[in-house]
This record gives structure tokens, C-alpha cells and sequence, in this order.
């Protein structure tokens, strides 16, 4: 594998084991997908690079869960798979009613029906993926690695006393809440189609961390927030980049040269959370955009070279396969290394067909983000821009 001098000698942690990967392919919104990711990561011989370290995930402490999420919705998840099978007996026919009722809208009020349903492991699982981003947090922290890589992390719209979206715990939250133990100054970017809201949520009073969200905006589109003038009031250090259907990755790249870029310039953070959702890509179920692997890779790249500590996390991308050749082509410019357009040989190496290529072309969907409203998006940019400086 030819090697990229300019990202040879950052130290960089992935956050992996096969047990977390099992509990993170249950998760009903992304079943197989984390298997499929590590394992082509893996086949593409990115796992035993010299510059990676392989760190085990953990459970998060209830204690740890709860810097940020309410103590009863974190103990009710915790007992939300008890009971599931309770047949009861016919004296207790009324009461066991009185249960299920009682265990419906308790369902309801976390957040725990529709979207977010529970699956056998989701306590563990929510421990592990707050844990895992805690951790690495602590890591940043600790100076022990510049770049740490969390796949299977990203769920930005838990909300602090329900699950949202197909997240269970907020771990964004949670990390950068142990990333200002240290870091003064923190900016959270989310590449996710979504609006990321149930972060901006969290920091949306405190100019200590930049939260920017380029998304999908449309009237009844999830989240259905992230208008960029309703909510860029609050504080200055929300942004939010709504955009329309059809992004290209030349607009994306654009928008973050243009935009992104300056803000940072002008923010000049301590340390950078990427959230790398990938359902803005050409053929995601779910998603609106027309993008390929080349946008998030071009923004990526720029982060990169701001040489501050970060940490990368995955969050949406409904097609399995898409997701898994994102992240291994995302890993690989981590890196630093090229890696064959063929994907090689491996365990789930059919699912890849017809063309079992790493690339994906984009489609022939439109862009509706002109270049008029794309330089508006840059001039309101600007403007909360020079909000910051003051
Ligand atoms: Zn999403």
C-alpha cells in the first residue's frame, strides 16, 4: 500500500471489539451494519496498520450516563427488556394489565416505541456506546493519540430523558462533556443528512462549544429543526446549514471551504468532533442527497490538516454496504494509505455485488442547492462568524 506522507505519523485509536460489534448490528435501525464495517475495514488490511491502535470499547458508569441523561430514563432502560415475557397467572390477569399498560406509556414517554424499539442487549449496548466515545474523550485528553475513530458512535439525536432518531444515548454529548475537562474550546461539525439536534440541544446555552449542522431541511423532514434562523438565535455558537435535495459533493465541498473553513479560522477550537453520518450519500433509503464517498472524504481531509485532536464518529447510513465502504475508505485517508478500488475477499464479500468496486458513482439526482443559495448560505455563515470574534 503506497503510504500519504502528510498523515503518516498521527497516532491514531479505533474503538472495536467483536462482542460490541454484535450488540451494534442488534440496534433495529442498522442491523448488520457494524459487523459489515469492521469487517471490510479489516479485510482492507487497515486494522493492523502500524499507526493504529485497537482499543477495546467499555460500559459507560450509570454515573457517567448521568452528566448528561435524567436517572430515570437511564434506570428504566436498564430494566426495559425485564418483564417482556411475563405470562402471568389468571388471579393476576388485572394487575398484569395494569403492567402493560403502565410499561406502554412508559415505552412512549422515553422514546422507546417507534423509532428506538428495544432489543435484547440495548442496556449494554447504550453503556457501550457512551462509554466508548467517554473514552475516547479520555484519550484525547490524555494526549495518548491525536485522532480516535469510533464507527459505531454518533447518536446525535438522543435526547437527555428519551431516545430520538435511532439513538438510544446521546455519546456525542457525553464526549464532549469529558473533552472540556481539558479542551477549552471544543467544535462539533455533523455531516449527517439529519439535523444534529439533540446536540445543539445540550450546548445551545455556552459559547464553549460550536455546534454546526449541515443537513436536509424540508417541512416534514426528521428532525424538522435546524432552520438556520430560528434556532442560530439562542447562542451565538449554534449554526445550522439547512439544505435542499440533490447535494453534490462539489456543492458540500464548496459549502466547507467557503463556510465551514472560516469558522473555524475564527472560532480556533482545542479540539474537533466530526460526525460523519453517511445517509447524505447517493442511494440511502433514507437520505435526500446525492453524494458519494469523496464528500465526506474531502471534508475529512480538511479537518485533518486543523492538526487539533480529534475524535470521528460514525451516526446515520441506512444502506449497509454504502456505510461499510465509507468508513473503510474514511479510515484509510485517516491513515493515510491508498487502498485498492476492489474490495477484497472477505466474510460478507457478496453483498458488494454486482460491481464489488469501493466507489460509488454519484446518481443523476439534481442538485436544488444552487450557487444563489449557496452564497447565501455563506453569507449567513459569515455573519454569525463575526458574531463569534466579539
Ligand atoms: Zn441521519
Amino acid at each position: 500500500m503506497a503510504r500519504i506522507s502528510s498523515h503518516a505519523t498521527r497516532r491514531i485509536a479505533y474503538i472495536y471489539s467483536e462482542e460490541y460489534a454484535e450488540l451494534a448490528s442488534r440496534l433495529p435501525s442498522n442491523v448488520g451494519r457494524s459487523k459489515k464495517i469492521h469487517a471490510l475495514v479489516d479485510a482492507y488490511g487497515l486494522l493492523r496498520a502500524a499507526d493504529l491502535t485497537i482499543i477495546s470499547p467499555r460500559q459507560a458508569t450509570i454515573r457517567e450516563l448521568c452528566r448528561y441523561h435524567s436517572r430515570d430514563y437511564i434506570e428504566f432502560l436498564r430494566g426495559a427488556e425485564d418483564g417482556e415475557s411475563s405470562s402471568g397467572d389468571d388471579d393476576n390477569v388485572i394487575n398484569d394489565d395494569d403492567h402493560a399498560d403502565s410499561k406502554e406509556d412508559q415505552l412512549e414517554k422515553y422514546g422507546l416505541r417507534y423509532d428506538c424499539t428495544v432489543f435484547e442487549g440495548i442496556a449494554k449496548y447504550a453503556e457501550m456506546v457512551g462509554g466508548s466515545s467517554i473514552e475516547a474523550a479520555m484519550l484525547l485528553n490524555d494526549d495518548a493519540f491525536d485522532v480516535v475513530i469510533h464507527w459505531d458512535g454518533g447518536r446525535h439525536h438522543a435526547k437527555k430523558d428519551m431516545a430520538a432518531g435511532f439513538c438510544i444515548v446521546n455519546d456525542i454529548v457525553l464526549s464532549i462533556m469529558e473533552l472540556q475537562k481539558i479542551h477549552k474550546k471544543v467544535i462539533y461539525i455533523d455531516l449527517d443528512v439529519h439535523h444534529g439536534d439533540g446536540v445543539e440541544n445540550a450546548f445551545q446555552f455556552t459559547d464553549r462549544v460550536l455546534t454546526v449542522s449541515l443537513h436536509h431541511f424540508a417541512d416534514g423532514f426528521y428532525p424538522g429543526t435546524g432552520s438556520g434562523t430560528a434556532t442560530s438565535m439562542k447562542t451565538k455558537a449554534v449554526v445550522n446549514v439547512p439544505l435542499k435535495s440533490g447535494l453534490s459533493t462539489s456543492t458540500l465541498v464548496r459549502i466547507f471551504d467557503e463556510a465551514i473553513e472560516p469558522l473555524y479560522s475564527t472560532y480556533i477550537p482545542d479540539a474537533v468532533v466530526l460526525q460523519c453520518g453517511v445517509d447524505g450519500m447517493t442511494g440511502d433509503p433514507l437520505g435526500k442527497w446525492n453524494l458519494s464517498m469523496k464528500g465526506y472524504g474531502e471534508c475529512l481531509k480538511r479537518v485533518l490538516t486543523w492538526k487539533k485532536p480529534l475524535m470521528i464518529l460514525g451516526g446515520g447510513g441506512y444502506k449497509t454496504t454504502s456505510a461499510a465502504r465509507c468508513y473503510a475508505y474514511l479510515t484509510s485517508l485517516v491513515l493515510g494509505k491508498e487502498i485498492p478500488e476492489e474490495i477484497p475477499e472477505h466474510e460478507y464479500f457478496e453483498d458488494f455485488k454486482p460491481d464489488f468496486m469501493l466507489h460509488i458513482d454519484a446518481g443523476m439526482q439534481a442538485d436544488e442547492n444552487t450557487d444563489a443559495y449557496v452564497d447565501d448560505i455563506r453569507k449567513l455563515v459569515a455573519k454569525q462568524s463575526q458574531a463569534l470574534q466579539i
